[in-house]
């Protein structure tokens, strides 16, 4: 098999965090590479001793973009002790490989430049490969889309080894390109990013499935705006590694798609997926348009064909497809569509011409009354319409998408059980407008229905033959992975021990809020208690815990009192983080809690404490958990296995 060298970048500022950094990283890695200048007092002996996976060493000075302040002859000491206790690989940088001998170690010889990506590149490429090292290395500051296609370029035309990247946001897919164009090596972090730009090697992995053998595999790129919480990429390329199909699927941020439209040709791609807000911009910059792209006016696909680009569209496809499988004809209903935007549009030709009867509700009414024109439908609003005349109510706005999960673009009195509820938002996975139309008997179509159901057509139109499985299923999986765990109980419970077993365990970062509201506030939660007595502390524990429900995908610990108020128990409506009710036996929790030098609220011995609070918050706990765990039965590893499975299952 023929694939790139996966790295973990290790750059991490203490021993411990390198140690567990390596651990967590070494499932998906062929390469350890210790950044020796991130630590204060670095041990190479040691922490070359204990990686799970063969070793770079690499210490970079400040002028290199790193981090070591030492002079150069310790720099250099440092890698020789590295080298010495059996590091496998070397990086030395181009200014200095002269002046490094790296012995039994294979030596890669690197260049960074963090301004930009230099005009002559060739002339580095000269002298890169003029140092014989078993591998050359060129990392380069990437400022738009052109950079790196050059830096790509460079790497495609190498006849040595070479492991090359574009650095910084505009660098990102170049990062996942590069194991596609022959990147000997791939660089991904083990925790903390080392590079601007710098995914995790796991993500690299889990989203991108770089662990393929990708060398000819058929590029799509998915060209937008801000793609940093599209799904897609994982849900396709997941799909792909499971179905064998040599294809990689990698997201191009671009105000301007000319640039990358252009070189598609160039990047072997197959196409492009077009997204928000490029869906009409990029029409003008194809050749045809060929299906629904022509009347729906906007394209979210586009395939090459020799020298020429058609734009087609799979929205319009897909939401029937989704819709049709709950409902086999629409002919005569009654569908209320809500929106009049991008979707509503699509959604709206498609029901008109499957013979549904139309009514268009929008905020905007003018643009209601245009589409309606359009396509023969009526405009109005729900407090106009009886309930009881409607078959179908589809959603084409954003309302209930996160982080507003609390919202509904429709009140749950005018929802019937005969009601048929499609909802076009997809995360989360169950809106409120679902939630509430299933309580109501309604059924349901969920918003990831459409997406894997046009995803599959863009597939068809990209490689003409059968649709992978699977689809759908990864992309519920990736959707999940994005929701929050959101671990409570009370103090003693376990929720730090547990949380951070179970992170490892499901790859996600962990946050503690008692530790991050103390790194925040540069103060002990005693201290502030004290100063700020209950109230405040509760209103601040209240803002960091909304922070950290902002980012998605955490393993979350909350303290005991964090629900308490009903402003911060809104937050979990609103974000909807997975709740994890740690329990434990009375007993078991004054057990651990004696000698914990966190106040007590009441002033009373722990197991009076205890019964207190857990009579008052326990039934609350109990309304917001999604699942719970006896914390107390067993050592805190089975308690993580058993969460994992509970939450896989
Ligand atoms: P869009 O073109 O921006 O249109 C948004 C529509 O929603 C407009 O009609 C807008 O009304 C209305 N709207 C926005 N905010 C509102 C609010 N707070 N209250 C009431 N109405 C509001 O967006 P789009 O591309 O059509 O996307 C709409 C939703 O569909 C998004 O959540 C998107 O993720 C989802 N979508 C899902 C799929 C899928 O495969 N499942 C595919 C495409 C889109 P005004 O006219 O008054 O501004």
């Amino acid at each position: 098999m023929s694939r790139p060298l996966l790295c973990a970048t290790v750059f991490e500022t203490g021993f411990e965090e390198a140690r567990v950094a390596m651990l967590r990283a070494a499932p998906f890695a062929d390469l350890l590479e210790i950044r020796l200048d991130a630590l204060p007092r670095p041990e190479p002996e040691a922490l070359v001793a204990m990686a799970p996976r063969p070793v770079i060493v690499t210490c970079r000075a400040e002028e290199d973009g790193g981090l070591f302040r030492g002079t150069e002859k310790e720099r250099l000491a440092l890698l020789r002790r590295g080298v010495d206790a059996g590091a496998a690989w070397v990086d030395i940088e181009l200014r200095a490989a002269d002046r490094f001998d790296a012995g039994p170690a294979k030596r890669i010889v690197s260049h960074h430049d963090f301004e930009g990506t230099p005009r002559d590149l060739e002339a580095l490429l000269a002298r890169l490969r003029d140092r014989g090292a078993a591998v050359a290395k060129l990392v380069t500051a990437a400022r738009g889309p052109e950079d790196v296609l050059r830096l790509l370029r460079a790497l495609r035309g190498a006849d040595f080894p070479l492991a090359a990247h574009p650095l910084g946001r505009a660098g990102r897919p170049g990062r996942i390109l590069a194991a596609r164009f022959g990147s000997a090596i791939v660089y991904g972090s083990a925790g903390a990013a080392a590079a601007p730009g710098q995914p995790t090697l796991r993500s690299l992995v889990t989203d991108y499935r770089l662990d393929r053998d990708l060398s000819s595999a058929s590029v799509i790129l998915l060209l937008g705006g801000n793609l940093d919480h599209s799904v897609s990429p994982r849900m396709m390329n997941r799909a792909f590694a499971r179905a064998s199909i040599p294809a990689l699927y990698v997201p191009f941020e671009a105000e301007d798609p000319g640039p990358v439209l252009a070189a598609l040709g160039e990047l072997e791609a197959v196409g492009a997926a077009v997204t928000i807000p490029l869906k009409e911009t990029v029409i003008p910059l194809l050749h045809a348009l060929a299906g629904d792209a022509e009347r729906v006016g906007a394209v979210n696909t586009v395939v090459r064909r020799g020298d020429r680009l058609v734009g087609d569209n799979t929205d319009l496809g897909g939401a029937l497809d989704a819709l049709h499988a709950v409902l086999p004809s629409l002919d005569g209903l009654h569908a209320v569509l809500l929106g009049a935007g991008g979707a509503a549009r699509a959604l709206a030709l498609g029901l008109a011409e499957a013979g549904a009867r139309l009514t268009i509700v929008n905020r905007t009414r003018r643009r209601a009354d245009r589409l309606a024109r359009e396509v023969g439908a009526r405009t109005g609003s729900l407090a106009e319409l009886d309930p009881e005349e409607v078959d179908l109510v589809v959603n084409a706005t954003p309302v209930g998408q996160w982080p507003r999960c609390h919202e509904t673009p429709v009140p749950a009195e005018f929802l019937r059980p005969k009601h048929v509820v499609f909802d076009a938002v997809y995360n989360p996975l169950e809106t409120r407008l679902l939630r509430e139309a299933g309580e109501k008997g309604c059924r349901v179509v969920p918003g990831i229905e459409m997406l894997a159901r046009q995803g599959a057509r863009q597939i068809e139109i990209w490689f003409g033959g059968a649709v992978p499985p699977g689809l759908r299923e990864e992309g519920v999986r990736a959707l999940e992975a994005r929701r929050t765990v959101m671990l409570v109980g009370m103090r003693g419970a376990g929720k730090t021990t547990v949380g951070r077993l179970l992170s490892a365990r499901l790859g996600r970062p962990f946050l503690d809020l008692d530790a991050e509201i103390e790194r925040e506030a540069g103060r002990s939660i005693p201290d502030l208690f004290r100063e700020e007595g209950e109230a405040g502390f509760r209103e601040r524990e209240r803002r960091e815990l909304e922070r950290a429900l902002l980012r998605p995908g955490l393993v979350l610990a909350v303290g005991g009192g964090a629900l308490d108020s009903p402003r911060a128990r809104e937050l979990v409506a609103r974000f909807r983080p997975r709740v994890v009710l740690l329990a434990a036996a009375e007993e078991v929790l004054a057990e651990r809690i004696r000698g914990s030098d966190r106040p007590s609220l009441t002033g009373k011995p722990p197991e009076r404490e205890i019964g207190e609070l857990l009579a008052r918050r326990r039934p609350v706990w109990e309304s917001l958990a999604d699942l719970e765990i006896d914390s107390g039965r067993g050592p805190p590893e089975e308690v993580a296995e058993e969460l994992e499975r509970a939450l896989r299952s």
